[in-house]
């Protein structure tokens, strides 16, 4: 089934009761009983499928989990209470009976990186950073560190660089490691991991998935030798998701693929018309054919889909011109997320990049007129002529 399908199908219509409701309800009971004993002790025991306790089972997040186990081919998800949740509750799941050692990957969502190093790094865990572009790289570190995680995104933010992800679910299995992929920013609809090798997905459903700037969410999908650890972690530590956004999410997954579609097809004719502008001085999208990981994106990315984040320069610009410019949009939203349906604007340097010193940044490649669009719903006329007014004023 495609995935436009399965988005309006999956995980509803279950039945409560002698009638079926068109979506699933909002299940805010904390407990659930039965008409027997009997039948709880079963469920308790594991003998039998069923709710018990919200922490364990929550039927509006089943009917979300089903949904995005459907659109990225897994055999189980679970929805958490942020995607910083997820990424946690994932590394945990993937460093179960594993050497507790993360091959991280040097381009990585700010967050993430404050987890390894401040909270996982202390407990014990070996984190290392490096290139996954540099496959070469890779296959030293793995042998140096014999790690039990890999960590990736599987579109680096904001560079947008595209790791082999099917190299590197090979070089994990073969070193016993497990392949770990933050999905947030090539959704489902661009490339889904666990067809290439990788045995955990993570999604923040905050961006694309619920899409409307209204939940904060996260999911990790599993394939099936980690499903029950996944499980059993989440009923035990408890980052799970409340039903009402649980709700919201499963409400915005409904037209995600439309959504994500038509952000994708807008991001195209974007990242061309920036590409093409005097004031522009580089402009960075997988559609471009000079991209340093064209191979990688011809591979995995599904056909004419290239995400819907397009970073790019102001050509002479440096802070003061990179706030004028931003001063000067009219439509677009100068917010630190991304992936709703309006488009937004971001200034690595100011905000997801700020804690990193100048010199790393620099060697990061991300400069003082980096700019990271995510590109909205809108008409592309609008977005395009909002950037053309604002690029007109910059250097005045
Ligand atoms: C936003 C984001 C996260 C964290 O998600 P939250 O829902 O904000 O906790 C993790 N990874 C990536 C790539 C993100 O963009």
């Amino acid at each position: 089934m495609d995935i436009f399908t399965k988005a309006v199908h999956a995980g509803d219509r279950k039945r409560p009761g002698p009638a079926i409701p068109s979506t699933t309800p909002i299940y805010l009971a904390s407990t659930y009983l039965y008409e027997r004993v009997e039948e709880l002790d079963r469920i308790f025991g594991r003998e039998a499928e069923g709710q018990s306790y919200a922490r364990y089972d929550n039927p509006t997040n089943a009917a979300l989990e089903e949904l995005l186990t459907a659109l990225e081919g897994g055999a189980g998800a679970l929805a958490t209470s942020s995607g910083m949740g997820a990424v946690h509750l994932a590394l945990l799941t993937a460093l179960t009976d594993r050497r507790k050692s993360v091959l991280a990957a040097d381009a990585l969502y700010g967050a993430t990186v404050s987890l390894l190093l401040t909270v996982l790094e202390p407990l014990g865990v070996g984190v290392r950073f490096v290139d996954m572009c540099d496959l070469e790289a890779v296959r030293a570190a793995i042998a140096a560190e014999r790690p039990g995680c890999l960590l990736v995104e599987s579109t680096s933010n904001p560079l947008l660089r595209v790791p082999p992800l099917d190299h590197l679910a090979r070089l994990a299995r073969g070193a016993g490691a497990a392949l770990v992929v933050d999905g947030t920013f090539a959704t489902p609809l661009v490339l889904r991991p666990l067809e290439h090798g990788a045995h955990l997905v993570v999604h923040s459903l905050t961006k694309y998935l619920a899409g409307h700037g209204d939940v904060l969410g996260g999911a990790v999908v599993a394939d099936a030798d980690h499903l029950a650890t996944l499980r059993s972690y989440s009923r035990i530590f408890g980052p799970v998701l409340g039903s009402f956004e649980s709700y919201l999410a499963m409400r915005g997954i409904k037209t995600f693929p439309l959504r994500m579609e038509r952000q994708c097809a807008n991001a195209c004719r974007v990242a061309a018309w920036l590409a093409a502008h005097p004031r522009v001085e580089r402009v960075y999208f997988p559609a471009d054919p000079a991209h340093p990981d064209a191979a990688q994106i011809r591979r995995l990315f599904a056909p004419d889909r290239y995400g819907a984040i397009v970073s790019f320069e102001l050509k002479g610009a440096r802070q003061p011109e990179v706030f004028r410019f931003m001063d000067s949009l009219r439509l677009i939203v100068r917010g630190t997320t991304l992936g709703d349906v309006h488009s937004l604007l971001l200034y690595p340097v100011m905000s997801s990049h700020r804690e990193i010193s100048p010199k790393q940044r620099q060697r990061m490649g991300i400069r003082e007129n980096l700019l990271r669009l995510s590109v909205g719903i809108e008409a592309v006329e609008d977005i395009v002529a909002d950037l053309e007014q604002a690029l007109d004023r910059f250097a005045e």
